[in-house]
């Protein structure tokens, strides 16, 4: 199954409002009076507040470990169609927010999707089970937990405790807003490649994200100095962001922008999304 993100929400001006947070603190004027002086106009002693500054002041921030001033923002993601194994560890990063498809409510037994890792290509266990022969598929697995699901709930228990027999591929749904600091962090541990490879995929589609609404602020993390892969695969990324940018300059608000991955060569495939505010 196909996994998607969607970066819907975020803060409008998110570098500029890091910036005006950053310099308000070295200068006699407030953020506000800082954001608001992008030509100049408004304080004559304080050289223009232009996306060059704003990039510089955000450069400088990370220069000094200066790294409140990254805490001034949300973005938001849908991400849509992930296994439970997946969100299982993504929760585990206590400074985000999350909200998650509920398997008590949502009636899903029969139809739930699941993520197949593709290590299990198309491989056979043959097995003894209750003196019968199997010879059982990934997908016969699956199918199986969703046959036993079901035939439980018809004998009348509750969908709360039918899910217990619903296996970690099991696809759900899960929003989540962090600031941009969290995000880095969290993309520092799961873009690495000692992380599992389906998070580490949705990391690289947030990852990816982030960069077009906010290039400064996501242009890099601390770990490609470590990975040669992971900094080449941040250079690519770079390079297909920039590729974007100009049309994303140019779509309307609320229209909704593909960042095309295929470049990137993940272990499986993932869709990443933008919705111009
Ligand atoms: C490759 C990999 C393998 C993993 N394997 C396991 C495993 O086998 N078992 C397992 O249980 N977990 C495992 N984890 C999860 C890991 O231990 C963390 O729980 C998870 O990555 C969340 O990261 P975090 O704690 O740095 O940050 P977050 O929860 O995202 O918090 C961000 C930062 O805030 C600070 N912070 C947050 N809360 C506190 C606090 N209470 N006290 C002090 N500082 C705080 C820390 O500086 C922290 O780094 C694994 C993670 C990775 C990336």
């Amino acid at each position: 199954m196909r996994s998607e993100v969607i970066l819907f929400s975020y803060t409008k001006n998110l570098e500029r409002v890091c910036a005006a947070a950053m310099r308000s603190c070295y200068s006699p004027h407030s953020s506000f009076q800082l954001f608001e002086n992008k030509e100049g106009k408004v304080l004559p002693d304080e050289k223009p507040f232009d996306d060059e500054r704003v990039s510089n002041l955000i450069k400088k921030a990370f220069e000094l470990g200066h790294h409140d001033v990254l805490e001034h923002g949300e973005l938001t993601f849908d991400i849509r169609n992930v296994s439970r194994a997946l969100t299982h560890q993504l929760v585990r990063h206590r400074l985000a927010s999350f909200s998650q498809q509920s398997q008590r409510y949502v009636k899903i037994t029969r139809s739930f999707g699941y993520i197949k890792p593709p290590s299990f290509k198309e491989h056979k266990v043959k097995m003894k089970f209750k003196g019968i022969d199997l010879e059982l598929s990934f997908e016969d697995v699956i199918e199986f937990c969703k046959l036993a699901e079901e035939a439980f709930l018809n004998l009348g228990i509750k969908a709360e405790d039918t899910r217990y027999l619903r296996p970690n591929a099991a696809t759900t749904n899960i929003t989540t807003t962090m600031n941009p600091r969290q995000l880095l962090h969290v993309y520092s541990l799961r873009c690495a490649p000692d992380a599992q490879w389906e998070i580490r995929d949705l990391a690289w589609a947030m990852f990816s994200c982030s960069k077009l609404i906010a290039p400064t602020l996501f242009n890099t993390i601390p770990i490609v100095n470590i990975h040669k892969e992971v900094k080449e695969r941040n250079e690519l990324l770079n390079q297909i962001i920039a590729e974007i940018k100009p049309n994303f300059k140019k779509i309307g608000e609320g229209e909704i922008m593909e960042i095309p991955l295929d470049r990137l060569a993940l272990e499986h495939e993932v869709k990443a999304y933008v919705v111009k505010l």
